[in-house]
């Protein structure tokens, strides 16, 4: 099945949609949890079907690196190594390339990295990048981006941003001929992939403008928006959001790439937002911070040493229906997998739960409500941090 997206409700600049891919469908706007090695750290693939994730990310860095996407590709693609049946994206690389590899050097052909684990010589090009996501058969497959170090200079950031978008067309012309099947060499282990662009252009909004017509040029089955959440103020993160989602094309998914917050992710839905992956919900988790229906909770904290009340007396996961916040702490200090798990499956459940109800606000035209309610409750009770 190919791969589509249909708008099926609104209200405002708020989308609720259907993107549907040769996995399955998934109801947007969506929350993708993050598999970096292929598995969300602390939970079961059985665990996150029984929570309703309709789709996951996985790095595609990681899994170049070990165990090799042509091991996988040996093994049928990511979907049947991993026993994950539903959907699947992929990044590009790039992100990690550019934050975790050794002595990387960037020139127009591509990345040149060494690995983290034992410090052999890579190249990343956006051909390469696509060769990979078909060996591992993701439904989305991400392009190359440059990731620019922040804070930079506006020349910096345009000569990024125009790179990135030479990168976007040779990425696309690869992508094609994967599809078309003239990549000898390259096992394509899904047929159906889609392939999204990614608009770069820090926080500057002409040049976002100029990166989103020209990323739509070049022609994808969805576009995402990079390079925020680095750092930059919240309102300028939101501001960015809404001048350059309408340049993205009303018919195709958007996708803001690693945000974010609770608050973050409600406030990019109302400005159009329709996809969102963020690692907060699973490494906070083994951390010990509970996000909640109040705010967020440090599990650990001393005043839950005899609270025997549930982390959230409004969620109804398993965690919360079984546990108290002192056998919770009891099992963080004590430094069990369980509590990982426990926390994980918490706090997965709150954001998959909080898009299920943007979902249905945005259906019943009562976003806007929601909203202001939902932003309401995180403060309702003073924050652990
Ligand atoms: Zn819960």
């Amino acid at each position: 099945m190919s791969f589509d997206f249909q708008v099926t409700a609104r209200d405002g600049a708020a989308r609720r949609g259907v993107m549907r891919t040769a996995h399955g469908a998934i109801d947007t706007p969506a929350f993708m949890p993050v598999g970096t090695q292929g598995a969300v750290k602390g939970v079961t693939q059985r665990d996150l079907e029984l929570l309703g994730a309709e789709i996951l990310l996985s790095n595609t860095y990681h899994l170049y690196l070990r165990p090799g996407d042509d091991l996988i590709a040996r093994q049928g693609g990511l979907h049947r190594f991993a026993g994950w049946t539903r959907p699947i994206l992929t990044d590009s690389g790039g992100y990690q390339v550019f934050s975790l590899a050794a002595r990387r050097t960037i020139d127009e052909q591509g990345a040149h990295f060494r690995s983290h684990h034992d410090g052999s010589a890579h190249l990343r090009t956006p051909e390469k990048a696509a060769d990979i996501q078909a060996q591992l058969g993701s439904d989305v497959a991400m392009v190359l981006d440059e990731c620019l170090a922040l804070p930079a200079e506006p020349g910096d950031v345009r000569a990024s941003m125009e790179r990135t978008l030479r990168w976007a067309a040779r990425a696309r012309d690869r992508f094609l001929a994967l599809r078309a099947g003239e990549a000898p060499g390259v096992i394509v282990t899904n047929p159906g992939q889609a392939q999204f662009g990614i608009v770069q252009g820090g926080v500057y909004p002409d040049l976002r403008e100029e990166s989103a017509a020209e990323t739509v040029k070049v022609g994808f089955e969805g576009y995402a928006i990079g390079g925020l959440s680095v750092g930059e103020a919240a309102d300028v993160m939101y501001d960015i959001v809404a001048r350059t989602a309408p340049c993205l094309p009303d018919d195709r998914p958007r996708y803001l790439m690693g945000v974010g917050t609770p608050s973050d992710i409600v406030e990019a839905v109302a400005r159009g937002i329709d996809l969102f992956d963020c690692v907060l919900p699973t490494r906070n988790a083994r951390n010990g911070q509970l996000f909640t229906s109040q705010g967020r909770l440090n599990i650990g904290n001393a005043r839950y040493a005899e609270d025997n009340g549930p982390p959230d007396p409004a969620c109804t996961c398993y965690t919360c229906r079984t546990f108290s916040r002192a056998y919770l702490r009891h099992l963080f200090l004590a430094r069990e997998i369980n509590s990982a798990t426990l926390n994980t499956l918490h706090n997965l459940h709150f954001y998959l739960d909080t898009l299920s109800r943007i979902r249905e606000s945005v259906s019943f035209g009562r976003f806007e409500s929601f909203r202001v309610a939902f932003h309401q409750g995180l403060s309702s009770q003073p924050h652990d941090s």
